[in-house]
């Protein structure tokens, strides 16, 4: 008897829980959807650079990448992407770097996609390879050095054809690179630009990262801030490049663009990172430059999160 009392008030108390999740599931989901994830953040921390180590460094400067488009068409992301580098409250005129995928039929290889590389570089933009297979997203670690060699030249050759110039820089398909790789992209003068931080726009993207998108980047810069302070990043012409990359092929991403721009101004300053004015390169002969620099530097880059 005993027995069955304490049993079936174990089970009132489990089911009482169940109930009381079930309603903060169903009360919490409303609210996720409706409160706009906040820009600016209220919580204070202490930051990773304090004024007076900030005050001995380089400002940063945010060098945007962009992998795997174009995504061209009425409903296409790069066209939104681009609107929003031109025209936002951050620093309008932005120049950014986009990795194409120059041969695949939905990207670089068919006629909206070549439009599309020529409407970006017209604004301004640099054009660099990512693939040059009409297969696409193809590792370049899975091609022999000699097939390699040949996708870059004729990437290369597509956006040529498109610009009339390409960044010598070039952005390896999931980010996997090796000393065969990184022998060829020599041979071709090309430097291999990874990125310091990424917004996790590329192969993981759900919900989950986009409610976390601006806790996600503010730890990003705070890493970015300790290899500052260690001094593993070095400037260039008196601004500190900081790569970020994005994927211009995920919808969210471009149509968060805008609000991705303040969230990194917001987050360099919360990790009391000297900013430089613009924080985003606007001038695409200073990006290219800075590009090549980081690129050959090879001192700090991501290895992870394509
Ligand atoms: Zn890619």
């Amino acid at each position: 008897m005993r027995f069955s009392i304490v049993s079936s008030s174990a089970l009132l108390r489990r089911l009482t829980l169940v109930a009381i999740a079930a309603i903060a599931t169903l009360g919490a989901l409303p609210v996720m959807a409706e409160v706009p994830w906040p820009v600016t953040s209220e919580v204070a921390r202490q930051p990773v650079l304090s004024p007076e180590v900030a005050a001995g460094l380089a400002p940063v400067r945010f060098l945007l990448t962009f992998d795997d488009g174009p995504d061209s068409g009425p409903d296409g992301s790069t066209p939104v992407i681009l609107r929003q580098l031109a025209d936002n409250p951050v620093a309008p005129g932005i120049k950014a770097i986009f990795f194409v995928q120059t041969a695949h039929p939905r990207r670089g290889g068919g006629p909206a996609g070549q439009a599309q590389m020529r409407d970006t570089c017209a604004a301004g933009h640099l054009l660099a390879v990512h693939s040059g297979l009409p297969e696409g997203h193809v590792p370049h670690t899975r091609l022999t050095p000699g097939k390699l060699a040949d996708s870059l030249r004729s990437g290369e050759a597509d956006i040529v054809a498109q610009c009339g110039h390409v960044a010598q820089v070039v952005r390896p398909p999931d980010w996997a690179h090796n000393d065969t790789t990184e022998a060829v992209y020599r041979q071709l003068g090309l430097g291999m630009l990874m990125a310091d931080a990424s917004a996790r726009d590329g192969k993981i993207y759900g919900w989950h990262i986009s409610l976390r998108r601006r806790s996600h980047m503010v730890s990003e810069l705070e890493r970015v801030g300790r290899a500052m302070a260690t001094h593993r990043l070095e400037p260039v012409n008196g601004v500190m490049p900081i790569v970020v990359a994005f994927h211009d092929t995920n919808d969210f991403t471009a149509s968060h663009m805008t609000e991705y721009l303040q969230i990194l101004v917001d987050a360099a300053r919360e990790n009391g990172l000297p900013l430089a004015n613009p924080p985003f390169y606007t001038d695409t002969t200073a990006l290219e430059q800075a590009a090549v620099a980081r690129a050959g530097a090879g001192v700090y880059a991501r290895e992870s999160w394509p």
